[in-house]
């Protein structure tokens, strides 16, 4: 069955079709590293983790891009607010940024391009904006966007949200990087060099200055992806001005359909409240780490949820995930001690037949990622698993067939039930070794590996089935 995925760009939920299957690009908005992201920012990162999984689950070769914000307005204010240089400040939080990254079990982005890494780019990109008459240089020197010369083109400022533009002023201007919806202006592609930028500029035909963020998006995607691709996600609050400016200035550019599919996670709230530093609701990662939760369970949380939904983040639910992951690692591990049970005897009728999981999952994730459904898929199959492991008629190759099923449900949810295969090779070899010891009546020696594998963190348990390695 094909995916289905709600566009922005259409208002409604269409059939996933990419340009050239079975490869898929695929641009994701990166942080801006002037802190360290919120669990807000989180949330959009792990619901672009699901896309890009899911995606490859069904077979598509992707192409998963994500910048890294590295020079805009807030960062320019931090830098000089901390007295420090733009790559030492930048430069701590993008590392933060990767760590947490993989705390949260997110698959790293095939690329990671830096803003400041891509100004002969952007200043191309300018360049053929200017050339074709859609951009214009200022009095003081920055670079804007004409709204009035780009719609004069016949193209459409307002694909992603509908504009009122009998409240426009033709040629009104707006500098910063964000500004409101009812904005309808002209946007800064380069920003003329400022004395409160310091040193933090760049060289260009236009003069000493430095891009505006949305332009870095545009020229970043088209150079990796192509002046067309498929997918480009962010969280709610970029489709304006962000994401309309992006489609301006790239298909403004380029006369080419810029992105087919634009996807939009919805916000997450604390308790109810948009998260603010100053109503002590705001939290970092980190912070719920020092709080004793793990990153497995923060990223079940945040994922569980339908990413158009607002998302309401509580320690409680937090607590929740706890349990829930308690309960598909119990499950797993009986199955994986049922499948190693090789000596059992018992035959029951129909103990050969599976469990299956992916059908019902699936199903669910096409209906544009119903995450709630492939849960409920999910915890389905737990209770079925459980209840044939309770009437001994789950036979040890019917368990092996469903520890296959849950791992290819979990390349995409990419929870990681806790493993017990992940014995070190020396720690397996020790313990191959005692019962070697102990099977040619060896007990001294067998004694002596026993304490040499304790030392080590690892205890044997025997039982008549052979023995298991437990790790403490
Ligand atoms: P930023 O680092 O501010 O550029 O944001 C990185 C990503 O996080 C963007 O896709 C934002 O849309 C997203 N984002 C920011 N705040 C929230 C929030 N409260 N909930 C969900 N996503 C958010
Ligand atoms: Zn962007």
């Amino acid at each position: 069955m094909g995916l289905k995925l709600f566009n922005t760009l259409a208002r409604s939920v269409q059939e996933f079709a990419p340009l050239d299957p079975p490869k898929v690009g695929m641009y994701c908005c990166g942080p801006t590293v002037y802190d360290f992201a919120h669990i807000g920012n989180w949330r959009t990162f792990v619901f672009t983790d699901l896309v890009r999984r899911y995606l490859e689950f069904k077979g598509y070769a992707v192409t998963h891009v994500m910048n890294i914000t590295d020079i805009e307005d807030k960062i320019i204010k931090r830098v000089r607010q901390n007295k420090t240089t733009l790559p030492e400040f930048t430069g701590k939080f993008e590392i933060a940024f990767f760590e947490d990254l993989k705390t949260l079990n997110c698959l790293s982005p095939h690329q990671t391009p830096r803003a400041t890494e891509h100004i002969t780019e952007i200043i191309s990109l300018i360049q053929k904006l200017i050339a074709r008459g859609i951009a214009y240089q200022s009095a003081d020197g920055s670079v804007y966007f004409s709204i009035e010369k780009y719609r004069g083109g016949g193209y459409n400022y307002g694909q992603l949200l509908k504009l009122n533009f009998d409240e426009m002023r033709p040629g009104e201007r707006v500098k910063s990087d964000e500004y409101a919806k009812e904005s309808i202006a002209d946007f800064a592609l380069w920003k003329a060099r400022a004395p409160d930028d310091g040193d933090i500029f760049w060289p260009s035909p236009f003069g000493e200055g430095r891009p505006g963020w949305h332009i870095e998006c545009s020229a970043m995607s088209m150079k990796i992806l192509g002046a067309s691709f498929d997918l480009h996600l962010g969280g709610e609050d970029l489709i304006f001005p962000h994401h309309e400016d992006e489609i301006a200035q790239s298909e403004g550019a380029t006369q080419k359909t810029f992105v087919k599919y634009w996807l939009h996670g919805a916000h997450l709230l604390v308790e109810g409240k948009k998260m603010s530093k100053s109503l002590g609701n705001f939290f970092t990662l980190r912070d719920l780490l020092a709080k004793g939760f793990t990153g497995r369970e923060v990223r079940y949380l945040l994922l569980t949820a339908h990413y158009r939904e607002t998302f309401n983040f509580t320690l409680e639910g937090l607590n929740g995930a706890k349990t829930a992951l308690a309960r598909i690692d119990e499950c797993v591990a009986k199955l994986r001690d049922r499948a190693a049970d090789m000596l059992s005897l018992e035959k029951k009728p129909g103990q050969h037949s599976a469990v299956d999981l992916l059908p019902s999952f699936t199903a669910a994730l096409d209906e544009d990622l119903n995450i709630s459904g492939a849960c409920g898929a999910v915890f389905e199959w737990i209770r079925e698993v459980n209840r044939r492991l309770a009437e001994h008629s789950l036979s040890p190759t019917a368990a092996e067939t469903a520890l296959i099923e849950w791992e290819k449900t979990d390349s995409v949810l990419g929870i990681g039930a806790k493993s017990e295969t992940e014995i070190p090779a020396d720690i397996s070899a020790l313990a191959e070794a005692r019962a070697a010891a102990k099977k040619a009546k060896d007990f001294k020696r067998s004694d002596e590996i026993r304490d040499e594998l304790k030392s080590k963190g690892w205890v044997v348990e025997d039982s008549p089935k052979g023995f298991k390695l437990k790790n403490n």
